[in-house]
């Protein structure tokens, strides 16, 4: 069953409708986080995606199933790199704050259902945790060594065999030639792999005893690919329709798993790979190291509302490289603020075949490759439209937040109050401005900038906000 959603889809590079393969229930995987530390704000960029879709295509009657997994195991600090040395994630977490790696995985999760509920993101059908999933991941391995796809390598570490796997790369072009033992591949176990690409489908545990499991192979502990495949085969039914994530996990997360998915059932399991582009914040990589890490519980902080995050994100499509800056996020809060108040306004009959039109083009931005930009535009649009009364409006806003989520018609937020010796002076210097005390006026406006306040001068008179 055909959609109406169009998607760029990675593997395939171009813009293809998405499709129920089982006619009734678009079955989606959206590779979820890895629970040691707090979601930033471009994991947050990453997790609208599949909200974004499912809005969609529940807005179009259609069903969806999302499967979004939780990496509470097995995920190293090198797997991006594509090497299997590090240390795993949530244990390292555990040690420098001298608490259970269980303990931290379940905070972190946590915490990643809040911001997920803060930013409007509606829940995933299951979130299955990695650890609890560990039968589930042991069978597959076991059949991928049966039709002969992985082998145990002297080290107690099970592989999976690359070159039993023809089509290796077909998502990001790294095909298997082009994979050199550079620095990126070379190997460290001493010589357990058959080949350098191979990767760890099973890991022995060595002096690891913490987050462990038995298993035929011995004590050990999954690695992190295995996970998704083993979730979505067995989740979603064998067949994906859409596979999702960010586009750092085309490569190596999201070929390995197609490997091993298809593998195990010798057919193409995803029709869709669909990835979430690259935020940055202010210009730069968001890291650690860099100082520059943004969190939602930040913009909170600083009396933003967490949908201006979401509207922020809306104004860029996915599929392109976004810079994110403080200005953009205040810039959205005021938007956000006063599209609220102008759709409180429920004066005058709602017209039906405005608010019908009008929905359904913004419906069409997001079907043609979530164009949330250009349905943002037409909400501004909207908001300005003299010929349209504001019961219409606010009927549109109300139907077509459905897609949007950020609260269009919920209660404008009252502006935080300054304490009391600031209002004093707000007043006075719009009585010093009015009467022309430059000097008195500049100087108070300097001493409310020193206290968080800026103030405007417009033809109507002063205007202040919080900084
Ligand atoms: P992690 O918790 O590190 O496993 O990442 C969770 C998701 O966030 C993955 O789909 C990543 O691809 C994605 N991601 C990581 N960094 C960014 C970023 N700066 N912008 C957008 N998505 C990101
Ligand atoms: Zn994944």
């Amino acid at each position: 069953m055909k959609t109406g959603l169009y998607l760029f889809d990675t593997k395939e590079r171009e813009v293809l409708e998405i499709a129920a393969s089982n006619g009734q229930t678009v079955r989606i995987y959206c590779c979820g986080p890895t629970v040691y530390r707090d979601a930033h704000v471009g994991n947050l960029r990453t997790f609208l995606l599949s909200d974004l879709i499912v809005r969609t295509l529940n807005y179009s009657n259609i069903k969806t199933l999302l499967i979004q997994n939780i990496t509470d195991v097995g995920h190293m600090g090198e797997d991006f790199e594509g090497n299997e040395i590090g240390e795993d994630k949530i244990l390292s977490q555990a040690s420098s704050e001298a608490k259970d790696p269980f303990d931290i995985a379940r905070l972190y999760e946590a915490r990643f259902h809040e911001d997920l509920s803060l930013l409007n993101v509606i829940p995933a059908n299951n979130y299955p945790r990695a650890s609890e999933t560990i039968e589930l991941m042991i069978s597959l391995i076991k059949k991928l060594i049966s039709k002969g796809h992985a082998y145990l390598g002297s080290d107690r570490t099970v592989y999976f065999d690359v070159r039993t796997f023809e089509s290796y790369g077909a998502i990001s072009g790294n095909r298997l030639d082009s994979l050199k033992p550079g620095h990126r591949y070379e190997y460290v176990d001493d010589g357990a792999k058959r080949f350098h690409a191979d990767w760890a489908l099973w890991k022995a545990a060595g002096n690891r005893t913490q987050m462990v499991w038995d298993s035929p192979w011995g004590i050990g502990f999954p690695g992190w690919h295995i996970e998704c495949s083993a979730m979505s085969l067995e989740l979603l039914d064998g067949a994906v329709d859409l596979h999702l994530g960010g586009i750092d996990l085309r490569f190596p997360h999201h070929e390995n798993e197609r490997a091993q998915s298809n593998a195990a059932v010798d057919r193409e399991v995803v029709t869709n790979w669909v990835h979430g582009e690259h935020l940055l914040f202010e210009g730069r990589k968001m890291s650690k190291s860099a100082n520059n890490v943004v969190l939602l519980k930040d913009l909170v902080a600083r009396d933003l509302d967490p949908l201006s995050l979401r509207l922020a994100l809306l104004e860029n499509r996915y599929r392109s490289q976004m810079d994110l800056t403080w200005d953009s996020l205040k810039a959205a809060n005021s938007t956000l603020n006063k599209w609220r108040e102008k759709f409180a306004d429920t004066s005058g009959e709602v017209d039906s075949q405005i608010l019908e039109d009008k929905s359904k083009e913004i419906a069409t931005n997001f079907n043609q490759d979530l164009d949330s930009p250009r349905a943002v535009q037409k909400l501004r649009k909207l908001e300005k439209d003299e010929s349209i009364n504001p019961a219409t409006k606010r009927a549109i806003a109300e139907k077509v937040d459905q897609l949007f989520g950020l609260d269009l018609t919920r209660k404008a937020a009252q502006k935080r109050q300054p304490k009391e010796e600031l209002l004093q002076m707000l007043n006075s210097r719009a009585i010093a401005r009015q009467n022309k005390e430059f000097k008195a006026s500049d100087e108070m406006r300097d001493q409310l900038l020193a206290n968080g306040i800026s103030v405007r001068d417009t033809p109507l008179g002063q205007e202040w906000d919080w900084l």
